[in-house]
């Protein structure tokens, strides 16, 4: 069956993903809507200009219920975070833009993969869990996905080591309280502390947390990046690649989603990995399990 992928919201998050999703050329058709449908119409027009080039062969506006028949379906949809705002503060907002978008796209191809990458994705991710009643495996958010690259970016700038051969993880919520698990992250083997002073690390993770914030500040939000991530994670479902990406998934024992390192393969999560964390990590990511706990009894 050729691949459908419907992308909700063509803001700057939705309309970069929809082009990347293009310029990959995994997909057959590429479905866009947004509640703004003339913007959307404009973004439809523009990216069709780029079909030429590449592989897919359709990309159209379409309505929810149809959006709620394609095979991934990502949700970019709701409000971002303005200059100095942390993204839990858009929870109620964005929650009744949630519910709404999933609502009207019932009912839901039973076989879909939901991906939330709509801030704050964690609380986001678990409510839409609660209501769309797909299987969890098969409904989980973009997480700390962007956050781990931005990190083994900065380590790879400072050590001079390409970034895809470091091995670190950001993990808990995709927001302030996030946990880079940098005592088990490692370069060919060796702990990465056998190339940077820890202390040296723990400034490098924080400027990495920090980033979005540096980002809004100078264009007002942030798309590539993200778009990448989504991208290279609809790739790794379509052909089944089983790679292992941090992103935010139901953990039981919390009754939360959080990132934590997920194996994802073409039915969505596979399982949940667990990494090693020092005790200062350990500590750290029960204040994120918390904030996370107390985000979830907001959701109205
Ligand atoms: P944006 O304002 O550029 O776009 C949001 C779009 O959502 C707009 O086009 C708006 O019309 C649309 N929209 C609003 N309500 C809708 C509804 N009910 N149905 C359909 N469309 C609706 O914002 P953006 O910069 O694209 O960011 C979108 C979201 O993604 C924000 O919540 C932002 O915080 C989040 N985000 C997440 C990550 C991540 O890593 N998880 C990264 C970047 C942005």
């Amino acid at each position: 069956m050729p691949t459908k992928i419907a992308i909700i919201g063509t803001g700057s998050v939705g309309s970069t993903t929809a082009y990347a999703c293009l310029m990959s050329n995994f997909a057959a058709e590429i479905m866009l809507v947004d509640i703004n449908e003339l913007d959307c119409k404009g973004e439809v027009l523009d990216l069709s200009d780029a079909l030429f080039f590449n592989k897919t062969s359709k990309i159209s506006q379409a309505t929810l219920k149809q959006v709620g028949q394609a095979d991934i379906i990502i949700v970019t949809a709701g409000k971002a975070q303005k200059k100095g705002q942390p993204r839990s503060e858009l929870l109620q907002i964005n929650q009744q833009i949630i519910k709404q978008i999933i609502e009207e796209m019932h009912p839901i191809n039973p076989h879909a993969i939901l991906i939330i990458v709509t801030n704050p994705v964690d609380t986001l991710t678990l409510y839409a869990q609660q209501i769309t009643k797909l299987p969890k495996k098969q409904v989980f958010g973009s997480g700390t996905l962007l956050d781990s690259l931005r990190l083994r970016n900065l380590i790879a700038e400072k050590i001079g080591i390409a970034e895809q051969s470091i091995h670190a993880y950001v993990l808990g919520e995709h927001g302030d309280s996030q946990v880079a698990a940098l005592s088990s992250a490692t370069i060919a083997g060796s702990p990465l502390t056998n190339f940077i002073e820890k202390s040296e690390l723990n400034a490098i993770a924080k400027k990495a947390q920090q980033k979005v914030y540096e980002i809004i500040q100078y264009k007002n939000f942030t798309c590539y990046g993200i778009a990448s991530c989504l991208a290279a994670t609809c790739e790794n479902i379509i052909f089944n690649q089983k790679r292992i990406i941090p992103v935010s998934c139901y953990i039981q024992e919390y009754d939360i989603c959080m990132s934590m390192p997920a194996i994802i393969v073409a039915q969505g999560i596979k399982s949940v990995l667990r990494v090693p964390l020092d005790s200062q990590e350990s500590k750290k990511l029960q204040d994120s399990i918390s904030k996370l706990e107390d985000m979830k009894r907001n959701l109205q």
